[in-house]
């Protein structure tokens, strides 16, 4: 396999990280109303074209070469000119177990990586490579720090910017400035305190943020947006 195919997801978990409903795409389609025709042989037409046969779940195999030679308990065979299914069951199907054809689980999953490394590499128009290592972009703490301070300011922080002015850069107006930005930044905010930038209604509900809040501070995890789903989940799709 080149690394051209190479995929970023492989697994179930990552397959629900980025498509939370993948259960939807198991196509499966349930067998009722058979014929019995022999010792344990049944037999169903208009089932459309099958490759794949469960029983309870199980994948029976491949099918048999003819429906003549269908006549032990798992076997089967489906004739695509007639579009007759043709199995040996021991017990009844309709009312001992539950026949199903469609895709294995698994094959839908490798069909939705590969849809989805396929979309990747038209919009890339160039191959996948491996990532080796983990990159990691930061700006400077002294930019850091600034923003934090700004971000979090109250009316103090307009203090903050006319002393920047006055003294023509921003380290003299923080020691100029009537504030501690070391307690500033470092004080916990609680969820329910009131915060500078309450006036400003962004959509998502305050009881939104702090469960999430709540579910970071256990180390769990959130699905993706589903934007245009008609999600009301955080508020901020109206
Ligand atoms: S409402 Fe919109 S922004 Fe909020 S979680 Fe749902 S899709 Fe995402």
């Amino acid at each position: 396999m080149s690394t051209r195919w190479e995929s970023y997801c492989n697994t179930t978990t990552d397959l629900l990280q980025v498509e939370p409903h993948i259960d939807s795409y198991d196509t499966k389609r349930v067998l009722e109303g058979w014929t019995v025709v022999g010792s344990g042989v049944y037999t169903k037409s208009d089932v459309g074209y099958i490759s794949a046969l469960y029983r309870d779940g199980v994948d029976l195999g491949a099918a048999q070469a003819t429906a003549g030679v269908v006549n032990t308990d798992g076997e089967w065979h489906y004739a695509s000119g007639t579009d007759l299914l043709t199995i040996c069951t021991t017990s009844a199907p309709d009312t001992v177990h539950r026949f199903q054809t469609g895709q294995a689980w698994s094959d839908v999953k490798t069909a939705a990586v590969s849809r989805a490394s396929e979309f990747v590499r038209v919009y890339l128009n160039k191959p996948i490579m491996r990532r080796v290592g983990v990159g990691v972009q930061a700006e400077s703490l002294r930019e850091a720090t600034l923003q934090a301070l700004l971000s979090t300011g109250d009316r103090r922080a307009g203090e903050l910017l006319a002393l920047a002015d006055r003294e023509g850069n921003v380290a003299a107006a923080l020691r100029a400035w009537s504030v501690d930005p070391a307690a500033w930044l470092t004080r916990v905010r609680e969820p329910g305190d009131v915060l500078p930038w309450d006036a400003v209604d962004p959509g998502v509900t305050r009881e939104y943020l702090a469960a999430e809040y709540e579910r970071a501070l256990r180390g769990e995890t959130s699905p993706p947006c589903r934007v245009g789903t008609g999600c009301r989940l955080c508020g901020a799709c109206g």
